[in-house]
């Protein structure tokens, strides 16, 4: 039975400067049973069509139906659970869990077991009279969680309830709910999970539904047919994440640009960017998804994605189903000081670019052990554009001077071995 349907919906946000349009024309249904993902960057409007089904915002076009009604006001049907948790900290977790019920004007009794049932079920039991500020992470989220759950709501409305999580806690967190939503214990009949992270959406979800921005768009929809409980490693699981991650990004997976032309083409991106992420990632410890990664960077994935394919190339992290992950040199290399970091990166660079060779053996087989600039730019014309081969080149020498393979004269446009580089060579 359909529980919720939008049609056409679109929105714009007014400014004094002109208005910017959020969605366009958004349009599904979410039927008893399911469990339907809304997947999409930052920016989407993934958040604004939730509280559009609240009822918290009306779209200028466009209707709301919930349980074949026209939607006009507050949903009572729905509940939500906030990334930030949005706890009130003077409250207790009893305090906090009952509060939606007092508005609804239960009696007291009523409300106390009710609430007590809750949060019970999602685990917080012996933890009824603590403060929200004494608790970790997952335990608040749990919180969030129980309060929504106590008002019993039709559509339960996760906005990125997992994202600001650890690695750990939030999988036990994702594992509990399913577990919930499987076994019937919880008299919800549908789920709207928002989230940006590719793997979880494939995890959770019966339909994904993405998003594409600048306007807010559905783009595709995928349905997951795989029963829980999912096995993240299977061959099923996997093709889904990478197929999902070719359509958000344009490209698939496997035709990335760098991988077509691995010899020659290098991604563009400098070495600060590369050492700015692996650091970051290295202090975030645990694999991060790349979608995450580019919320937290405030960066778009288009910008992200070739430092993630150089550190890739460079074999300083790998991509696995959508998460960033360093190797044994990524980490040697975050933790390594400055010195040791050219040393690896060297050792990586040479190693991996066969056109960084390729100078070193042009340079050494010259007696003044010097090169200009042109004399590789033309042979990388062969092969390129002459834009993208300016832009190569670039990007190989700013490699190149920071990891000293080379030295650069920016005045002379050329490249040359200094005394000790060359003397290392000949030796
Ligand atoms: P998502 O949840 O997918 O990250 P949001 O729904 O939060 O996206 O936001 C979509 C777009 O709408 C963003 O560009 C955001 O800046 C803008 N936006 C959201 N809420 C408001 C608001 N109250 N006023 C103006 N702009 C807003
Ligand atoms: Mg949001």
């Amino acid at each position: 039975m359909e529980l919720l349907r939008l049609e056409n919906i679109s929105l714009s946000f007014k400014f004094p400067e002109g208005e910017i349009k959020v969605l366009d024309k958004v349009s599904f249904s979410v039927s008893e049973g399911e469990i339907i993902s809304l997947l999409g960057p930052s920016g989407s409007g993934k958040s604004t069509i939730l509280r559009i089904i609240a009822g918290l915002l009306r779209p200028q076009e466009g209707k709301v139906y919930y349980k074949g009604e026209e939607l006009n006001g507050i949903n009572h049907g729905v509940a939500m659970v906030f990334q930030n948790f949005a706890l009130f900290p003077w409250l207790t977790v009893l305090e906090n869990v009952e509060l939606g019920l007092k508005v609804l004007g239960l009696p007291q009794e009523i409300r106390r077991e009710k609430a007590l049932k809750a949060i019970d079920l999602i685990g917080l039991d012996g933890f009824e009279n603590a403060y929200p500020k004494e608790l970790s992470g997952g335990m608040k989220q749990r919180v969030g969680f129980a309060r929504a759950l106590v008002m019993e709501p039709d559509i339960l409305l996760l906005d990125e309830p997992f994202s600001a999580l650890d690695v750990l806690t939030a999988e036990n967190l994702r594992n509990d709910l399913i577990e919930l939503w499987m076994e019937k214990r919880i008299p919800t009949k549908a789920m709207i999970l928002v989230t940006h992270s590719i793997e979880e959406a494939v995890y959770i979800a019966d339909r994904v539904l993405l998003l594409s921005k600048d306007p807010g768009r559905i783009i595709k929809e995928v349905k997951i047919e795989i029963p829980h409980w999912r096995d993240k490693k299977s061959k099923e699981f996997l093709n889904l994440v990478d197929m999902i991650y070719g359509i958000l990004t344009g490209k698939p997976m496997e035709k990335l640009a760098f991988r077509e032309k691995k010899h020659l083409f290098i991604p563009q991106a400098g070495v600060g960017a590369i050492t700015g992420l692996i650091e970051l990632v290295n202090d975030l410890e645990g694999p991060v998804d790349i979608y995450k990664l580019g919320e937290e960077l405030l960066m778009d994935i288009e910008d992200l994605l070739p430092i993630v394919e150089a550190s890739e190339i460079l074999g300083l992290a790998e991509i696995k189903e959508g998460d960033f992950v360093l190797t044994n040199s990524g980490k040697k290399f975050a933790e390594a000081d400055v010195l040791e970091r050219k040393e690896i990166f060297k050792e990586l660079a040479i190693e991996k670019v066969p056109f960084l060779k390729q100078i070193i053996r042009v340079l050494q087989s010259k007696s003044n052990h010097k090169a200009p600039r042109d004399f590789f730019l033309d042979l990388l014309k062969q092969h390129l554009s002459a834009q993208e081969a300016e832009k190569q080149l670039d990007v190989l020498i700013d490699w190149g001077r920071y990891a000293e393979i080379f030295e650069y004269d920016d005045n002379k446009d050329e490249l040359y071995l200094s005394e000790i580089l060359s003397m290392e060579k000949k030796s």
